[in-house]
């Protein structure tokens, strides 16, 4: 797979920029809503040897022939703000690529797809996932299934409020004719539909979280939406950052660990822990490199909050009763989904 046994080919009527193989290509991010660099060489392959004399196999295509290519493609569509970009899986560490519009966010886009109150669930379930099921203590950052179907129907409407004051607010009501919400049924079409498109990733013990390519259209609308600044008035409120990136790799964090001091707002995924503890020094005195506490990667931000309750992910107390992990040690790096069968401590 050196450099040089793959030739690039090009024929001989087409330009050098951009061609029918860059068209070809992009339209299978068309297809595929996401694709990992393995998914993508056999797919270049197969359009190299649909378009050129010789077959091509997975194997030769290398790495920088997916850069250009994928650099070819970004040059051409950039002024129809789209970009193929890239991010890693927070479980799996993988590289995934995805097609992504800049100039509006995935929830602008819904709207072509979804309803009016399909998209007013959507925008419950986002809700729940980043701010009720999200507090500074308990930053889970996923519904379970149950939960999101409790919110298919519209905001209010025999909620707890109407039920606690016997009447609603004008507002509410006013909320509550504009979005009635939809059927358990339809939730369900939609949740499956976010599924399919790889824009939530649903996880064995049940939860929907978003998937790593809604991380990446909506990064700018999770961090204004639901990050509140200071404000500057005389209470001086506090700000409020719900929203998180990794101190590793700038990406945002919505499964890993956090700071095991609950003030500091460092947040890694594990593997980006794993690398940075792996240095022997940082490994024995376990310090965080913001505020130097002492951490044990323990401390969990996503579902393990609640799917690991009691092994001082849960609680206030700080300071991590309970878990054995030490950050930098190989039982970080077997956090994985699938070695997340509990043997309860
Ligand atoms: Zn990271
Ligand atoms: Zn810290």
């Amino acid at each position: 797979m050196s450099r040089s046994a793959s030739p690039i080919v090009r024929p001989v009527s087409e330009d050098e920029g951009y061609n029918w193989m860059h068209r070809a290509f992009l339209q299978s991010f068309q297809t595929h809503s996401v694709l990992t660099t393995d998914e993508m060489k056999p797919i270049l392959a197969s359009i190299m040897s649909a378009h050129t004399d010789r077959a091509w196999s997975a194997a030769d295509i290398t790495q920088p022939h997916l850069s250009n290519t994928i650099q070819t493609i970004n040059t051409k569509i950039e002024s129809y703000d789209y970009e193929i970009r890239s991010t890693k899986d927070q479980h799996t560490k993988e590289s995934v690529w995805a097609l992504v519009n800049n100039a509006s966010d995935a929830l602008t886009q819904f709207a072509t797809t979804f309803s009016a109150g399909e998209l007013g669930f959507v925008r419950r379930v986002l809700d729940y996932m980043f701010d009720t099921n999200n507090t500074a203590n308990r930053q889970v950052m996923a519904i379970k299934h149950t939960d999101a179907s409790n919110l298919a129907r519209g905001p209010r409407r025999g909620g707890r409020q109407s039920q606690i004051n016997g009447t609603a607010d004008e507002d509410s009501q006013a909320a509550a004719v504009a979005d009635l919400g939809i059927s358990i049924s339809e939730a369900d079409t939609v949740l499956d539909s976010l599924v399919s498109a790889a824009f939530f990733q649903k996880s064995k013990h049940g939860y929907f979280s978003l998937a790593p390519r809604a991380l990446m259209e909506l990064r700018s609308y999770l961090k204004e939406t639901y990050n509140e600044p200071a404000s500057a008035g005389d209470d001086g409120d506090e700000e409020i950052i719900r929203i998180r990136d990794c101190y590793g790799c700038q990406a945002i964090v919505t499964y890993g660990i956090r700071c095991n001091n609950r003030e500091c707002g460092v947040r890694w995924h594990d593997h980006c822990a794993t690398i940075f503890y792996k240095d022997r020094r940082r490994r024995e005195d376990k310090k965080c490199p913001s505020c130097g506490t002492e951490c044990e990667g323990n401390v969990y931000v996503g579902e393990r909050v609640e799917t690991r309750a009691g092994r001082g992910s849960t609680g206030s107390g700080g300071g991590g009763g309970g878990g054995r992990r030490r950050m930098g040690q190989e039982e970080v790096e077997e956090e994985e989904e699938d070695a997340e069968e509990d043997e309860d401590e």
